[in-house]
Order: C-alpha cells, then sequence, then structure tokens
C-alpha cells in the first residue's frame, strides 16, 4: 500500500484514479482547488482545496504527510481555450507544477506520475504514433505539457526525481456505478457535447469536414477513463517498484473519426444526434492515434474497453444521472 497525493483529483481522470487506487488499497490525498474540479467527486475528509502555486502549504503538507508518490493531474485542458488564453495555460499548467516540484523537493519526494497529452505531438507525420515521434506542438496546451515533460527529464538528471508521463489521447466513458463522469464546465469534449445535443435537442458543431480523412473529420483514439486510471497505478507500482523515468502513450490503437463517433452516441441512445457543421477548431491536428505497445510492454497493461459503443454507453449511462436530464430528444 502507498500512501499517494493526487493533484487534480476532483477533476474526471483524477477522480476515476482516486477512486481505483482507493479499492487497490492505497491511501490518497487530493489537492484541488476546484476552479474546474467537482466537489461530489472526492470525499470530502481528503480533500485539500488549495491551488499549487501556494508552495509553501504544498510543501508542508508534503513534509508533513510524507507521500510515497505524487500522481499530478491538476492542470487545464481545453485545447481551444489555450489558444486564446496561452499565458492563463502557462501559469497553470507549467508554472504550478514547477511550484509542485519545488514542494515535492522540499520534502524529500521523488516519484511522480504526470498528466501527459497526445497534444505534444502536434500534427504527427504518421499514424500510429510512437513514443519517439517527434514532438511539435500546435497548441499552447500541447507546449504546456511539453515542456513539463522535458523539465522532468532535468529533474531525473538533477535530482534524481523519477517520473511517469502518460500521453493520453482522448479520454472518455465513465465509470460504471462509480457516480463519476465527464463533466466539464464548460465542457469542450466530443462525447459529452453530443450527449447534450441528445439530451436538449440543441445542436453539437462538427468542428470542420474537410480534414485529409476519409470522411472528412478528425480522426482520434478514444480510451475509457478506468484504461487509463489503471494505467496510472501500474505507472504508480513501476515507480514504486525502483522503475525509471518513462513517457508513455496511452491509447487503444484504434481511430474514430466525429462521424463515427456521433454514428456511436445514436445506437447506444436510440436518437439521432442534431449537429450542424462549422469551421475547422484552430489547434486540432486531422489525426491522432495512439501507439500503445510500449506501454503494453513495460506494464503489462492492455485496455478492457476496446469498443467505442461500450465506452459512449458508459459517458450516456453517467449523462442520465445528472440532474438536468430532460430525457429523449427536445
Ligand atoms: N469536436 C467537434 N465538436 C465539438 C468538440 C470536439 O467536432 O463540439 C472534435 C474535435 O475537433 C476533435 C474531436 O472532436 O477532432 C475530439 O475533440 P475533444 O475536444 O473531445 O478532444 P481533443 O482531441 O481536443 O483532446
Amino acid at each position: 500500500m502507498a500512501k499517494v497525493l493526487v493533484t487534480g483529483g476532483a477533476g474526471y481522470i483524477g477522480s476515476h484514479t482516486v477512486y481505483h487506487l482507493l479499492r487497490a488499497g492505497h491511501d490518497v490525498f487530493v489537492v484541488d482547488d476546484l476552479s474546474r474540479g467537482r466537489l461530489e467527486s472526492v470525499e470530502p475528509s481528503r480533500l485539500q482545496q488549495f491551488n499549487l502555486l501556494d508552495t509553501e502549504r504544498l510543501a508542508s503538507l508534503c513534509r508533513s504527510e510524507r507521500f510515497d508518490a505524487v500522481i499530478h493531474f491538476a492542470g487545464f485542458i481545453a485545447v481551444g481555450e489555450s489558444m486564446r488564453l496561452p499565458e492563463l495555460y502557462f501559469r497553470n499548467n507549467v508554472s504550478a507544477t514547477i511550484s509542485l516540484f519545488e514542494a515535492m523537493d522540499a520534502a524529500g519526494l521523488r516519484r511522480l506520475v504526470f498528466s501527459s497529452s497526445a497534444a505534444v505531438y502536434g500534427e504527427p507525420r504518421g499514424n500510429p504514433i510512437r513514443e519517439d515521434s517527434p514532438c511539435a506542438p500546435v497548441s499552447p496546451y500541447g507546449e504546456s505539457k511539453l515542456t513539463v515533460e522535458r523539465m522532468l527529464r532535468w529533474l531525473d538528471l538533477t535530482k534524481g526525481l523519477r517520473s511517469v508521463s502518460l500521453r493520453y489521447f482522448n479520454a472518455c466513458g465513465a465509470e460504471p456505478g462509480s457516480g463519476l463522469g465527464e463533466a466539464h464546465e464548460p465542457e469542450t469534449h466530443l462525447i459529452p457535447l453530443l450527449l447534450r445535443a441528445v439530451k436538449t435537442g440543441r445542436p453539437a458543431t462538427i468542428f470542420g469536414d474537410d480534414y485529409p480523412t476519409p470522411d472528412g473529420t478528425c480522426i482520434r483514439d478514444y480510451i475509457h477513463v478506468s484504461d487509463l486510471a489503471a494505467a496510472h497505478i501500474a505507472a504508480l507500482e513501476w515507480l514504486l517498484g525502483g522503475g525509471a523515468t518513462e513517457t508513455l502513450n496511452v491509447g487503444t490503437g484504434a481511430g474514430h473519426s466525429v462521424r463515427e463517433v456521433i454514428a456511436a452516441v445514436e445506437e447506444v441512445t436510440g436518437t439521432k444526434v442534431p449537429y450542424r457543421i462549422g469551421p475547422r477548431r484552430p489547434g486540432d491536428a486531422p489525426v491522432l492515434v495512439a501507439d500503445p505497445e510500449r506501454l503494453g510492454r513495460l506494464f503489462g497493461w492492455q485496455p478492457r474497453y476496446r469498443s467505442l459503443r461500450e465506452m459512449v454507453r458508459t459517458a450516456w449511462d453517467f449523462e442520465k444521472t445528472r440532474e438536468n436530464f430532460r430525457g429523449g430528444n427536445g
């Protein structure tokens, strides 16, 4: 059993990972300022509500609790928003992470699992993407994640900080029966937006149908959030077992276009998704599909969910429980 500090543990992926960590018998503390997280996603007794930029408070927590490791989720995640507000993304994703590094150093804490992103690759030359593909982000969000990965390489060399950076592809779905799910405010992600369109009858927007893909819409690698959580637990165990610093893709290796996601939502909900075609969203690459071979080889990790429809079904089951549910189309 390990004692783990989880930053951003009230968020979507963070709260699912906390849920699975607790079920695996680990002890968990969450630091989250709730600027984007959901209070109801985390047990109040486990939550400390403050911003990671408060280095003193973070250092004193790390010193007093003597954590074995940190899993660092806290950060902002919207590619489009990062194009409008780059300073905010560099402050929340880079400056706050430096503050965390300082606090960890002050407490002699040297194991970290970091939430990185496929956005570090920018527009890759080929798919599926291996970890040694060139990194050339096309958004401040992606740049902020790559900057932290680069800092982590130096902290390994200079301070012996061992880390696993997990480059997430497109997290989706919800752990059945957990009460947890994807509920960002504002929501920017495709699957919850399509489910809301079904609920409200208000059309979703497809961001561009003139991409160089078979049906003209962007292709992404959708990975179930519980499989992502399992990858974090495997990374934690790797570090606790003395494993070296690693950077790993987390995806299924299968790509689905926006139109295929719409078809899956229609199948699961039994309702036509109202949508319109809009312009491309700045910062979106046409295709991002993981090669997850390295994660499987090092950690023995394999996704439990491989069917997009099953992933969407778990998202829909969560969405139906949300209070503004109006049922049906319209
Ligand atoms: N997308 C869309 N309409 C939306 C939200 C997203 O067409 O309202 C597209 C987006 O362009 C991308 C895919 O859906 O190709 C997944 O986007 P999302 O924001 O869910 O995740 P990202 O790929 O940005 O991490």
